[in-house]
């Protein structure tokens, strides 16, 4: 039975946002272009509920697309925001919260001996490649097709995320120039890796160590060792853009779990619990090129405000062990079920995840690579998102992008978005 959604106010707010806003929205990914569809305009949420300005109720997989690992409007959260809000909004001048969290994140992370925090991904993204650049003297990068290091111009080149959607495979504006410097290969090739640290004297190699901007595709075993012996070898920087796993699929992120040290982090998403901020980090050596430190110049009015360090510090003290235990158990009764559900529906999907992440790509074959993701059947993905939203679940609006499951998703939520899953694939079968 097909269901649909009642949406009229959102509508009503979509006709009014396309006169003022690019496309109605802030972020591209958030019109829903790539599922078909109009974007759903938010009231509130709270836990893992989410609801939208017509009061439809959704139980949400996108929590902003990873920073609420704790679910929306978490009280202890709220209630840190609340205090250091009473206390002044901004200094201009450093704050005990700051060095709090720079601790806290060292603890974690121990090859982040020293951060320098920034306002968002792309500008820690940014900030990590001038860096390397000043410290190795070079100017190459490496980057994976369909990896996403937010927007600066020199990796905006075969990058995933919003671009994948909109398939640009760059993106008018950024002159030849800036991305010049920046060698692509497919990611989990080994060869094409070995054969351009051949070619290449490189400032860095950047990867996002579970890539999650064209869909999950983790690593190939011994891949991630394979890119910290290139890079060292080649005398290069290993960059891991953990802005997507840092405090999520582990205490230590990503570089934990597999062992593999790089030499600069980059964080995002979940080090601000919801308010801007991101930070990139590597040994007390690398980070004191940075200026008053060193000459490497980089800055930012609101960076390490006391806002957003009251609301990451608290969502970072809140995820002891039994908490990745949680999320590791929710992720993987998703992704299980989920399977199953497509298999009795006769849907052939590819469920992948790593704890607190993963992706359902609508394709027979096993993905491991952006060529494999863009291979994927797109139009069925769009059509179960819709059916999802008519019953109730708030789904990432493209393939592209991974599911981010909360702390605050019960066995409730589970079953309910179970429920809807099979009747969707039903529905697309
Ligand atoms: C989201 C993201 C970024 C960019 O972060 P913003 O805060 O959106 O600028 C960079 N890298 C990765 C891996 C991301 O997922």
């Amino acid at each position: 039975m097909s269901v649909s959604l009642s949406d009229a106010k959102s509508a009503e707010l979509y006709g009014r946002a396309i006169q003022r806003l690019p496309g109605g929205v802030n972020s591209p990914v958030r019109a829903m272009k790539a599922i078909g569809r109009d974007p759903i305009f938010i009231d509130r949420a709270e836990g893992a509920e989410i609801v939208d300005v017509d009061g439809n109720r959704y139980v949400d997989f996108v929590c902003s697309w990873g920073p609420l690992i704790h679910g929306h409007a978490h009280p202890e959260i709220l209630e840190a925001v609340h205090t250091a809000a009473a206390r002044g909004t901004t200094f201009g001048a450093p704050t005990l919260g700051e060095v709090e969290i720079a601790e806290e994140v060292s603890r974690r992370i121990p090859s982040v001996q020293m951060l320098r925090m920034t306002s968002s991904g792309t500008e820690a993204a940014m900030s990590v490649v001038r860096l390397a650049r000043a410290a190795t003297g070079r100017e190459k990068l490496l980057k994976f097709s369909g990896a996403y290091h937010g927007h600066l111009d020199g990796l905006l080149a075969e990058a995933g995320s919003g671009l994948a959607t909109a398939s640009m495979p760059a993106s008018p504006g950024v002159p030849a120039s800036a991305t010049a410097n920046t060698i692509i290969v497919p990611w989990n090739d080994g060869e094409a890796v070995v054969a351009a640290c051949a070619a290449h004297e490189f400032a860095a190699i950047l990867a996002e160590p579970y890539p999650a901007n064209m869909g999950l595709v983790p690593p190939h075993e011994g891949f991630l060792e394979l890119l910290r012996n290139q890079a060292t070898a080649n005398g290069a920087l290993l960059v891991f853009d953990e802005v997507i796993t840092g405090f999520r699929v582990g205490p230590g992120g990503a570089q934990e779990r597999e062992g593999v040290q790089p030499d600069l982090t980059v964080m995002g998403k979940v080090i601000g619990g919801g308010l801007p901020a991101a930070a990139y980090g590597g040994s007390i050596e690398l980070m004191n090129n940075i200026a008053p430190a060193g000459d490497v110049y980089q800055a930012g009015t609101l960076s390490g405000n006391p806002l957003a360090v009251a609301a990451g510090l608290t969502t970072l003290r809140m995820l002891d062990e039994q908490a990745y235990l949680r999320l590791g158990a929710t992720t993987e009764a998703m992704a299980s079920g989920l399977r199953d559900a497509a298999a009795s529906a006769g849907v052939p999907v590819q469920v992948v995840s790593v704890p607190g992440l993963f992706t359902v790509f609508f394709s027979e074959e096993p993905v491991h690579d952006y060529a494999g993701a863009k291979a994927c059947d797109t139009e069925a993905y769009g059509a179960w998102c819709r059916a999802l939203l008519a019953r109730g679940v708030f789904p990432p609006a493209a393939q592209f992008e991974a599911w981010f499951p909360s702390l605050a998703h019960t066995q409730d939520h589970l079953d309910r978005t179970l429920d809807a899953a099979a009747a969707a694939f039903g529905e697309v079968r």
